[in-house]
């Protein structure tokens, strides 16, 4: 396993089954270094990107993957502004950048088909815009949803890559339903939990999982802030110590968090590596955007 920072052009050979680039570690706050939630995991010579936060395409490139064209699949593991954002972005650029049409493979929970309506609608006066714009665009973007709960996700580009994945419930209420993803490809495991506290269904994805990447915050530092409504991410989210103690349970290899509120200074990552350190003792990472795990 190797990590890099920052991440760049995309000279990866595939020596190891897949590839997780931390596309953006941030989270609703803006941050200059860090772009909102996206994950980007490759494996078996697909792309496979989770959740779309603010300024998704931007990192994507920077990982090396060209446009969202490119993408074998979207999957998000709830409908949360920060994870969401850029789902517009990434339906109106995939389909502009497509010179045939190419309907994107899109994962949710229950209640995705929904979102999408709403964005598509959203989107039809630019869609109407182009369309008479450009002789050969004639008909809008296309999105196949697939809403998952629990158990295998089922598309096409993923068994004929080898490749699976589990969805699971989480538990980020009351935003609900919410899942996280457990891929695996040649051997290797990798966990996208999203926003959660510890739950059965968490623990389910991640037993034995090489890497689990969580989303977390540090209740001991939003404890001193006297703001309710930043008092109010601290029951819906995994904690440092939660996150790390999760990992530990379940036998992971690699505990990476991301979207850390509040967010590290440059340098600052240290701290909250020693502070799951206390309760894993696996690899920690605490990584900026762009950085790189190989399974
Ligand atoms: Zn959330
Ligand atoms: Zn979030």
């Amino acid at each position: 396993m190797t990590e890099q920072r920052p991440g760049g052009t995309d000279t990866w050979v595939g020596s190891l089954p897949m590839k997780v680039t931390l596309l953006g570690t941030g989270s609703p706050l803006p941050d200059p270094l860090r772009a909102g939630p996206a994950t980007l995991v490759q494996a078996g010579g697909l792309h496979l990107l989770f959740d779309c936060g603010r300024g998704a395409l931007m990192r994507l490139a920077a990982a090396g993957v060209a446009g969202p064209q490119a993408l074998s699949a979207q999957l998000l593991t709830h409908l949360h502004s920060d994870h969401t954002t850029d789902l517009n972005d990434v339906i109106t650029t995939r389909w502009i950048m497509s010179l045939v049409p190419a309907p994107l493979p899109l994962v949710g929970p229950v209640g995705t088909q929904r979102f999408v309506e709403r964005t598509m609608e959203m989107l039809s006066d630019d869609v109407s815009y182009r369309i008479a714009h450009h002789e050969d665009l004639t008909v809008g973007p296309q999105v196949e949803v697939t809403e998952i709960a629990d158990g295998p996700v089922d598309l096409d580009a993923l068994a004929a890559a080898g490749v699976t994945i589990v969805a699971a419930p989480t538990d980020h209420r009351p935003v609900a339903p919410t899942v996280g993803y457990r891929i695996e490809h040649d051997g290797s495991s990798v966990v996208i939990a999203g926003d959660t506290v510890p739950c059965d269904g968490l623990d389910r994805l991640v037993t034995g999982a090489d890497v689990y990447v969580q989303t977390v915050i540090r209740d001991d530092v939003i404890g001193q802030i006297p703001l309710q409504r930043l008092q109010d991410v601290c029951d819906y989210h995994s904690t440092v110590t939660q996150a790390a103690q999760t990992a530990a349970r379940s036998g992971v290899g690699t505990l990476v968090m991301t979207h850390m509120v509040p967010a590290p200074p440059p340098g600052g990552e240290q701290e909250w590596i020693d502070l799951a350190a206390q309760h894993f003792d696996g690899t920690i990472l605490a990584p900026q955007d762009l950085a790189t795990i190989e399974v």
